[in-house]
């Protein structure tokens, strides 16, 4: 193996207490997303390194995996100056002008100083291109890293996801609609490092086949960024005619909430997740409102998690694009909240009266049934890898 990929860990650092753990976690979801792949996979405190024979290609899929800094991409040579030489001129970026070498000695044995090394190679660097020196603000910098088995040059970092290992937060159930939002919650609170898992309500007939896989596939576009996610689909169906038929037009939506909040909480129970996520975003539409919100929130105990609520939708929209969700979004597929649409929902529904109109029909029995008919989605293909950031 040729090729060694070195990553500098993310936030994590500032962690000491649990850093072992954070460590562990992290290389537990780098080893899962390059199952595939032929590496060997080592680490320290400070980095993790893996050999390979297509860096480009796993540099790619770690762009994914949060709680990573930055990822390099070492080219291994023998440990004379001249293929050490012959590497730099190779991997140099020509369009730019000025470099610095910059020297590790991890063989200690090397009988060159590091200091030493760099003016040696920094000088025959220049005599064989037409780069020039500039030690204080240098267009490229040259990293040599001298180790027993040969000598790695690397010259470009590439940016990391950053943010925390997946798993190291616990797991938190999104509630995961085909819309813009929720998939962008998703992303943000996997990034914290909590592992998710997803829940979707469809009523069919009212929501089609395409409805649902558009969901589906947002699921696995985020998963990229986690490898374990599972989608758990709701039968949503029978409970939204059983609102229909009882409940006013304008109270339908608020109730509708209440209910996927309650079944949400159960399933949470479950399957072992801590809190609740979801796409909400302050005042967006009627169901949003500060009174909704209280009204809807008010059958839950467990904490719910609004990764978008205070951002402006331009502001989601531009996450979207940026994890490839936006395009799958805002396929024209119906939601379920969108074929019950009351003309006129109302906007500052009182609590006494939600509970009233509930009283109406027995949706503890059928909350149960839904539950107990939840279909389970887990395995996503692996699509290509795209260079998203
Ligand atoms: P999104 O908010 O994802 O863009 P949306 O705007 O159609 O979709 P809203 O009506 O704003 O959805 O609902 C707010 C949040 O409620 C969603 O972000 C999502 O977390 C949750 N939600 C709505 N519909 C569903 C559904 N059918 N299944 C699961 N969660 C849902
Ligand atoms: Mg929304």
């Amino acid at each position: 193996m040729q090729e060694l990929i070195m990553i500098k860990y993310g936030e994590l650092t500032t962690k000491k207490a649990n850093r072992k753990i954070f460590i562990n976690i992290l290389t537990k979801n780098v080893e899962k997303i390059l199952e595939n792949e032929n590496v060997i996979i080592t680490k320290d405190k400070v980095r993790m390194f893996i050999k390979c024979d297509n860096a480009k290609k796993i540099a790619i899929k770690l762009q994914k995996v949060f709680g990573i800094l930055s990822i390099v991409i070492a080219y291994k040579v023998n440990n004379n100056l001249e293929d050490v030489l012959n590497k730099a001129l190779e991997i140099m970026d020509k369009t730019k002008q000025t470099f610095k070498v910059v020297t590790k000695r991890a063989d200690k044995n090397y009988p060159i100083h590091s200091m030493e090394y760099s003016k040696k190679l920094g000088g025959l660097i220049l005599k064989n291109s037409n780069f020039k020196v500039d030690v204080h603000k240098p267009d490229i910098i040259l990293t040599v890293e001298i180790r027993t088995e040969g000598t790695f040059v690397y010259t470009d970092e590439i940016k990391g996801a950053g943010g925390y290992p997946v798993g190291v937060g616990g797991k938190g159930l999104l509630m995961l609609s085909g819309g813009i939002d929720s998939p962008v919650a998703g992303y943000l609170a996997l990034k914290r490092g909590v592992n998710v898992e997803c829940l979707y309500f469809e009523s069919p007939p009212h929501t089609s086949l395409e409805a649902k896989n558009k969901v589906i596939k947002l699921t696995d576009i985020i998963n990229k960024y986690s490898g374990k996610i599972k989608l758990h689909v709701v039968p949503f169906t029978e409970i939204q005619e059983a609102i229909f038929k009882n409940c006013p037009d304008t109270y339908m939506i608020t109730i509708m909430r209440r209910m996927m909040y309650r079944i949400a909480e159960i399933y949470a129970g479950k399957i072992g997740a801590k809190i609740l996520i979801n796409g909400e975003s302050i005042g967006q539409v009627a169901s949003q409102t500060l009174d909704s919100m209280y009204c809807i929130n008010n059958v839950t105990n467990m904490p719910v998690i609004r990764p978008v609520a205070c951002f402006d939708k331009l502001e989601i929209i531009d996450i979207a694009k940026k994890i490839n969700t936006y395009e799958t979004s805002i396929l024209p597929y119906e939601d379920c909240c969108t074929i019950f649409v009351p003309k006129h929902p109302v906007i500052k529904p009182e609590l006494n009266k939600c509970i009233a109109y509930e009283n109406n029909f027995d949706y503890q029995n059928l909350i149960e049934k839904a539950i107990n008919n939840i279909e389970t989605i887990t395995n996503f293909k692996e699509d290509e890898f795209e260079d998203i950031l």
